[in-house]
């Protein structure tokens, strides 16, 4: 028995686990040339009203090309770019990049164009940030604050510290929006959604991946849509796959979409040739997939 609980100890550490831990040690190291090398870009979904059909916003989603691992997912490199401390010099990259895009779109395409970007709660607890160097870089560019929302999840408004609040603030003075992203998964309360007055809420793709006409997610969508519209606050529903989810959102109030119906996040080029393809007659884009 003593063998057994010996070796068992011994085995804490699995291989697996070491792997794990060599994978992450190297993106680490990888991960601080990066953003020099060129490495990281932005990639941009579009947010369709979804009574005309026309792209009015847009998520910026950021990708790390690895040269040799390829494509690897922000839900992996993004707590590593926390751990280090590098997330205060991606975020303020993201920042600028976008900036600098909302500026062209806004010119080329539509006045009120936005873009939203996301921050992660370790985002906010830190101070790093150089919030007035962004809003500078804003007004140098001759935008108002509303060209940027700022999305953010349910967990960060439950423990809002000063640092937090006051972070949130600094955003909302400036003009910008700030979204509450994924909605549903976590546990907010209204006092929240109204004291830090947000203006939009993203319903989590969880529940619109199950929306069907009598389902309960069908009811959930249009309590949590009537409830924000109560609020002042518009709808956003991610994850919108198939015309019926379209549809039955549509039928349930909900004022915009965004999901593989409409298009997957594209580099900026890309996103170019889905303006250009806007119907005449105003009349819904996205009919087909
Ligand atoms: P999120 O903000 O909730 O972004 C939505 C995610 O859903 C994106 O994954 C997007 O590609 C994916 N998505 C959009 N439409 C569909 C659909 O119709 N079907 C399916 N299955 N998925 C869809 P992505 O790009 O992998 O990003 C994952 C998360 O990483 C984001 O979740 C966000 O929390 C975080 N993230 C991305 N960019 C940044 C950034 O610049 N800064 C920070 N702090 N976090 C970021
Ligand atoms: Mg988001
Ligand atoms: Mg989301
Ligand atoms: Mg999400």
């Amino acid at each position: 028995a003593a063998k057994k609980l010996g070796r068992s100890r011994f085995c804490y550490f699995t291989p697996a686990m070491q792997e794990a831990a060599e994978i992450r040690l190297r993106l680490t190291n990888d991960l601080r040339h990066a953003l020099a090398d060129r490495q990281i870009w932005v990639a941009y979904q579009p947010i369709v009203d979804l009574a005309t059909g026309e792209i009015r916003k847009a998520e910026a989603l950021i990708r790390w090309e690895h040269p040799t691992r390829g494509l690897v997912n922000p839900a992996e490199f993004i707590p590593i770019a926390e751990d280090t401390g590098l997330i205060t010099e991606i975020g303020s990259w993201v920042f600028h990049q976008v900036a600098e895009q909302v500026a062209v779109w806004r010119n080329r395409h539509s006045a009120q164009f936005q873009i939203s970007i996301n921050k992660s709660p370790a985002q906010f607890h830190n101070n790093s940030d150089k919030l007035g160097d962004w809003f500078e870089h804003l007004q140098r560019l001759g935008l108002p604050g509303g060209c940027i929302a700022v999305e953010i999840t349910e967990g960060l408004l439950l423990d809002a510290s000063n640092t937090v609040t006051e972070k949130l603030l600094a955003f909302k003075n400036a003009g910008m929006q700030t979204s509450l992203d994924d909605f549903g998964t976590g546990y907010s309360s209204l006092s929240y959604l109204n004291k830090y007055q947000i203006d939009f809420l993203k319903i989590d793709q969880a529940f619109v991946s199950g929306l069907t006409a009598h389902s309960t997610d069908m009811a959930l969508c249009e309590a949590i849509i009537m409830l924000a519209h109560v609020l002042g606050m518009k709808v956003i529903a991610e994850g919108v796959e198939t015309e019926v989810q379209r549809d039955l959102l549509m039928q349930a109030g909900c004022d915009y979409g965004q999901g593989y119906l409409f298009s997957k996040p594209v580099p900026a080029a890309d996103f170019e040739k889905l303006f250009s393809s806007t119907r005449a007659d105003g009349g819904p884009r996205f009919q087909q997939r």
